[in-house]
């Protein structure tokens, strides 16, 4: 369950095949509306929307048989790369200035992802993705021998290509390079207009926007070009490289990297912490706003006590979170706005800061513990739009998920139905009891969570709920009663007689059980709401038979039948008497 080495986004592997686990996720599926004014969901109007807000952690139906090992996605932004065991990437959601590497239309359901391979890209045999990381509407995607493709807009050199409106195809990036070497790239973070990469040498390099001192070059790019008007340089080289390799970081071994819509972080091998660009809200943790340039160490995490040094890191929209060795959670800038408690927060050019005192939502203007999580090992956090999450191991070795955040609007917290949709309190994920989530990625209106397969995952609602299959055997068109009940298929509802599987199960299985036609083709696309049934069967159905199985009809051989949206009830403590109970419980 815990490793001792923090794995910031990929889940770290164990020996031969690495960590994978299974995808699930909460909060907004309408991709081209979330967060956008005006955004109106289309059940308002009447209609039963099939992009719906998923008010609690469902299994991803269309990926539910590819073994996950890590995902990717921005607190800035709607999209979702998920890499497989195979190297592979999974796309899908707002396709915005073609972020997914595709034009001509808006959106990628995530019920019919684009499975790239890096031979698409023109990469050889044995090229894997290995990372992956998402702007608002740009991708990076990071090959096993440390190639960089990227996707998307490019108006200010985000994908480190020449500047152009778009980038699309996924195309590779000529570097980066430095003393006319080429680095091997091995991560990839991005912002809102910005992207940074950290090479196999412990380098890291930043392309895009440098508005507010992004690329950690010595440089913000506002200049008056005339009155009343400012524009932006973009760093772009006469040559054919477009990235800068970012400041003061070039004698230290960087080993993980994070953005935030506007801002970075990098952590060293020794554990020190560096922070530059936008530092609004005091999101760098410096004690002050004023916007950093050139990397600056956070003297926090600087040692000389080992265990007060910096394990992991995690960039949010306008915060910084960092788990230290001792495996405790802090947190700088804004990360809640009760009322207007964040304007409390005045801006003077000085860089001074006036608090006003007693006001709720101030940001932190330095890293801080939250005494909610005081008690817990931290192993793990990320950052979406409003939410915050972290992974820690619960005392019965299962692991615990902390969630909290204000203005979920869309249930990116995923607390349940008749639960609150936010908590500015850290509490424990109660719906997640009983799941091995081994990594979150937290996007701007959804949150996606890497699980481990057990019996617990395998009773979570799925996504999209209603696949409409007919409510018998798709090879023999037979519904043999209760007696001798079908077995229902993991990802699409399909039914399979026990005889009708070659070769014959022996018991039913325990927990994920994908049928034939499903395992032929892991990935493939989920028709929602729809009778599609598997090819090669037969197809004729009795028009009385057509009509959607009533609840409660719905039968499995095994016992872990689950009526959509009826297996989750709120018996039970609320949620607030969950508020983190642990550092009671331990000493
Ligand atoms: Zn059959
Ligand atoms: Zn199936």
């Amino acid at each position: 369950m815990k490793s001792d080495k923090p794995s910031s986004n990929v889940a770290s592997g164990s020996e031969g095949e690495p960590q994978w686990g299974r995808v699930l996720l909460c909060g907004g599926t309408d991709w081209t509306r979330l967060g956008k004014k005006g955004g109106k969901k289309a059940e308002e109007d009447g209609s039963v929307s099939t992009r719906p807000d998923l008010v609690e952690p469902h299994i991803l139906r269309s990926l539910s048989n590819i073994k996950a090992v890590s995902i990717h996605t921005s607190c800035a932004g709607c999209h979702c790369v998920v890499l497989d065991v195979d190297g592979a990437a999974w796309l899908f959601g707002r396709n915005d200035r073609a972020s997914l590497g595709i034009t001509d239309v808006a959106e990628v359901s995530e019920n019919a992802p684009i499975q790239l391979t890096a031979q698409e890209l023109g990469a050889p045999k044995t090229t894997t993705f290995v990372y992956a990381a998402c702007g608002r509407n740009h991708t990076l995607l990071v090959g096993s021998e440390g190639q960089l493709w990227t996707a998307g807009a490019n108006h200010m050199g985000q994908c480190g290509h020449a500047v152009c409106n778009e980038v699309t195809p996924f195309k590779l990036v000529n570097g980066p390079k430095h003393a006319g070497v080429k680095e091997r790239v091995i991560k990839a973070a991005a912002g809102i207009t910005f992207s940074i990469v950290l090479t196999e040498s412990g380098k890291v390099f930043a392309f895009g926007s440098e508005e507010k001192g992004q690329l950690g070059n010595g440089k913000a790019g506002e200049h008056i070009v005339s009155a009343g008007k400012s524009a932006f340089d973009i760093e772009v080289e006469p040559a054919e490289r477009f990235e800068v390799l970012v400041k003061g970081l070039e004698d230290r071994k960087i080993v993980q990297i994070s953005c935030g819509q506007q801002h970075s972080v990098a952590l060293d091998s020794e554990g020190c912490v560096y922070v530059w660009g936008y530092n609004g809200y005091c999101r760098l943790g410096l004690g002050n706003q004023q916007d950093v340039l050139i990397p600056k160490l956070v003297p926090q995490f600087a040692g000389p006590n080992e265990l007060l040094m910096g394990a992991e890191i995690a960039a949010g929209p306008s915060n910084t979170v960092v788990i230290d060795k001792q495996r405790m959670y802090w947190m700088a800038g804004k990360w809640k706005n009760t009322g207007d408690g964040s304007d409390a927060c005045s801006y003077l050019s000085s860089g001074l800061i006036i608090f006003v005192i007693g006001s709720s939502g101030q940001p932190y203007s330095s890293f801080r513990y939250l005494p909610d999580m005081m008690g817990c090992k931290i192993t793990h956090a990320a950052c979406g739009g409003v939410t915050h999450w972290a992974l820690a191991p619960d005392d019965d070795d299962t692991v615990m998920t902390i969630a909290f955040g204000q203005g979920a609007a869309n249930s990116e917290l995923g607390y349940g139905p008749n639960e609150p949709k936010s908590s500015t309190k850290p509490i424990r994920h109660q719906l997640l009891i009983g799941i091995d989530v081994i990594q979150i990625a937290a996007g701007q209106n959804t949150t996606f969570f890497l699980a481990k397969p057990n019996a617990k995952l395998s009773d979570l609602p799925r996504h999209p709920v209603d696949v409409g299959s007919p409510d018998f055997c798709v090879v023999c068109d037979q519904d043999n009663g209760e007696d001798d009940p079908p077995l229902e298929c993991d990802k699409a509802r399909h039914l399979w007689a026990p005889w009708c599987i070659d070769p014959p199960l022996d018991a039913v299985p325990d927990g994920e059980w994908f049928c034939p036609e499903c395992e032929e083709e892991p990935g493939a696309p989920i028709e929602v709401g729809g009778a599609k049934r598997p090819k090669g069967k037969r197809t004729k159905v009795k028009a009385a038979d057509e009509e959607e199985p009533k609840a409660g009809q719905k039968r499995k051989a095994s016992a872990k039948s689950k009526p959509a949206g009826k297996f989750f009830r709120s018996s039970g403590p609320t949620l607030s008497q969950h508020v983190l109970a642990a550092s009671k419980r331990r000493k």
